[in-house]
C-alpha cells in the first residue's frame, strides 16, 4: 500500500500485478485461468483513474453506490462499449429502477423487499442483470447479508415468490478475522444450493478466495491505490 491514489502508470502495472497473481492461484489451485472473473473496484475514484484500466483492457468494474455510478459512469459506458459494471455495495429497494438500468450484475440481494423491488424492474426494463445473494457469513450484526442458516429459504422464496433467477452468492468476511472459512462457508451454501456463481475475495485475500471456488473477486485499492 503506498499511501495515495495511482498515477495512470501505476494503475497500468498493478493491474497487470493483480492478473499475473490470479493466475497464479489459478494454477496453484488446478483452475482454469479464466474461471475468474476481476471486478476492478473504482468506487471513489474518477474517470482519470478508470481510463488507463480500460486502455490496459480491463472491462469488468464495480462500484458500490449507485448515486455515485450514475454520475461518473454513463459517459465512460458510451466511449467504450462492452464494459461490464457490477453494484457491490448495498442496495435500497428505492434505487432499484436505477440499479437495473445501470448495472449488469448485482451483488448485494439480501431480502425480501429489495426482491420485489428488483423483480418488478427487471420485467419493466427487460433487462436481466446477474443477481448474487450476500451472505452474511460472519453473523454480524451490523452487516448487510442473509444469515447462511437462512440461506436456503432465502433463495427459493426469490425463486418461487419473486420469480428472479440467482446465479450465486457473495461474501464479505469481518474484518477482524481469516477469510479462508467464510469463503469455504459461502462455496458450500453455493454448492448445496446448486450455485455456480461466488463473488468473493478483496486486494487482500483474492487468492485465497480464488483457493477457495472464487469465480469473481473485487478488487480496488491493489489496482487504483488507497482511497481517501
Ligand atoms: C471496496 C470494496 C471492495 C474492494 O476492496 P479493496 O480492499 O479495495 O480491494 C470489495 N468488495 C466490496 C463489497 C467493497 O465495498
Amino acid at each position: 500500500m503506498t499511501g495515495a491514489a495511482n498515477s495512470p502508470l501505476e494503475v497500468a502495472a498493478a493491474l497487470a500485478a493483480v492478473k499475473h497473481e490470479i493466475a497464479r492461484a489459478c494454477r496453484d489451485a488446478g483452475r482454469a485461468p479464466d474461471s475468474v472473473t476481476l471486478i476492478a473496484v473504482s468506487k471513489t475514484f474518477g474517470a482519470d483513474a478508470i481510463e488507463p484500466a480500460i486502455a490496459a483492457g480491463q472491462r469488468v468494474f464495480g462500484e458500490n453506490r449507485v448515486q455515485e455510478a450514475k454520475a461518473k459512469w454513463p459517459p465512460l459506458l458510451a466511449k467504450h462499449p462492452g464494459l461490464e459494471l457490477h453494484l457491490i455495495g448495498p442496495l435500497q429497494s428505492n434505487k432499484a429502477k436505477e440499479a437495473v438500468a445501470l448495472f449488469d450484475a448485482i451483488h448485494s440481494v439480501d431480502r425480501p423487499s429489495l426482491c420485489a423491488a428488483l423483480s418488478k424492474e427487471i420485467a419493466a426494463q427487460n433487462r436481466r442483470p446477474l443477481l448474487f445473494v450476500e451472505i452474511n457469513t460472519g453473523a454480524e450484526p451490523q452487516k448487510a447479508g442473509v444469515l447462511p442458516q437462512d440461506t436456503g429459504d432465502f433463495l427459493k422464496r426469490c425463486r418461487e415468490t419473486h420469480g428472479l433467477e440467482i446465479s450465486g452468492l457473495m461474501c464479505i468476511p469481518p474484518l477482524e478475522e481469516a477469510p479462508g472459512p467464510h469463503f469455504a462457508l459461502t462455496a458450500k451454501i453455493a454448492a448445496r444450493n446448486g450455485l455456480k456463481l461466488l463473488s468473493m475475495g478483496m486486494s487482500t485475500d483474492f487468492a485465497t478466495a480464488i483457493a477457495l471456488g472464487a469465480t469473481h473477486v473485487r478488487v480496488g485499492s491493489a489496482i487504483f491505490g488507497e482511497r481517501h
